[in-house]
């Protein structure tokens, strides 16, 4: 099996009824995906069909800056697609948190609206959910499709989560997965504001495995993160996940002023067995300027979880919504 598979999961308590066909609600955030949205449906539709006669498609609408949401309008007719237009850009976090609050079919499954996540694997989630699981998620069988850079970054992102999160985030697990319902409602249910998805899926726990997955190229245009995006989910994913980053600093300080009473003491040992003398300019200088640098730096770390607490405290919602298509009148809305 696949090394990165991570957690190792629980075995189901219990199997499901394997023959019955769930309901299954699709949510697909979409960022100007306006070239490809439209065959992305009628594709992603066809293939529910195969697997299920109870399904449906919720487009979340990230504020696109091109027609993706006359796009969808447009390729909804005659398909089971509802969409939720979000009045700016809020990030695929917040819409997808926007989707689930729609999905009410006994599975939900997330994925992207650029084709890089085979529809083929949806028939296989449906598989382990039937056998008990109430969350099955894709795992990455390579990042090929990945620049050098990012499969870097992204390594080392998990490698420093891994030391100080309360849960194991699992490396190579994205949002691609099927949840139960009752794994969706207990996402929902969460108060908290900075939505750092792939934390918040394994806070939750429930029967988890991952599946491996081949990635393929983005059908159309480039990814919709640049570096600057992917800092910032980062420091988002870390601050929220781990207090790892505020203890590194209580060790860096504890070994500057461990050296510190040593360098004391020798100075102080010298002094007196051979007087004082005026060198010492160079040492005091890179001291100062060593340490004040290292208090800027965790000051720094302090604020960003200082200002991660103002933004929860703040009580704004992830995310507004513009408009909707599709719905009925008698849809649950939240
Ligand atoms: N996306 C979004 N809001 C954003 C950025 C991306 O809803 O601010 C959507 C995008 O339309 C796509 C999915 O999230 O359906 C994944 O984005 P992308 O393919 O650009 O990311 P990557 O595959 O490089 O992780
Ligand atoms: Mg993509």
């Amino acid at each position: 099996m696949n090394p990165t598979l991570a957690p190792p999961a629980p075995a189901p308590h219990a199997q499901r009824v394997s023959n019955v066909q769930p309901s299954i609600s699709c949510v697909v955030p979409a960022f100007n995906e306006a070239a490809g949205i439209a065959a992305f449906l009628t594709e992603l539709c066809a293939h529910l069909a195969t697997l299920s006669s109870r399904h449906e498609v919720i487009v979340v609408d990230d504020g696109s800056r091109d027609s993706t949401v006359l796009e969808v309008i447009a390729a909804s007719g005659g398909l089971p697609v509802k969409l939720v237009a979000l009045s700016r850009n809020f990030g695929k976090e917040a819409a997808i948190s926007a989707g689930l609050d729609e999905a009410h079919g006994e599975v939900v499954v997330i994925l992207d609206a650029d084709f890089q996540h085979p529809f083929s694997t949806i028939g296989e989630f449906i598989r382990h959910w039937q056998q008990g699981y109430d969350m099955v998620y894709g795992v990455r069988a390579d990042r090929r499709t990945d620049p050098m850079v990012r499969r870097f970054l992204s390594r080392s992102f998990y490698a420093i989560i891994s030391r100080g999160a309360s849960v194991e985030i699992p490396a190579d697990a994205g949002d691609f997965r099927l949840m139960d319902q009752k794994v969706v409602a207990a996402i929902r249910d969460l108060p908290e504001n900075s939505r750092f998805m792939k934390g918040l899926y394994n806070w939750v726990g429930f029967r988890s495995i991952g599946i491996p997955f081949e990635v393929a190229e983005r059908a159309e245009g480039h990814s919709r993160f640049n570096f600057r995006r992917l800092f910032e989910l980062a420091i988002t994913g870390l601050t929220s996940f781990s207090s790892f980053p505020l203890r590194l600093w209580v060790g860096v300080g504890s070994l500057v002023s461990g050296i510190s009473i040593f360098y004391a003491l020798f100075i102080v040992t010298r002094t007196l067995i051979s007087g004082a003398d005026v060198p010492g300019w160079a040492t005091l200088v890179v001291a100062v300027t060593f340490l004040g640098g290292v208090q800027l730096f965790s000051i720094g770390i302090l604020g960003e979880y200082v200002a991660r607490i103002f933004n929860e405290v703040k009580h704004r919602p992830n995310y507004l919504v513009a408009e909707r298509h599709g719905f009925s009148r008698d849809d649950h809305r939240s």
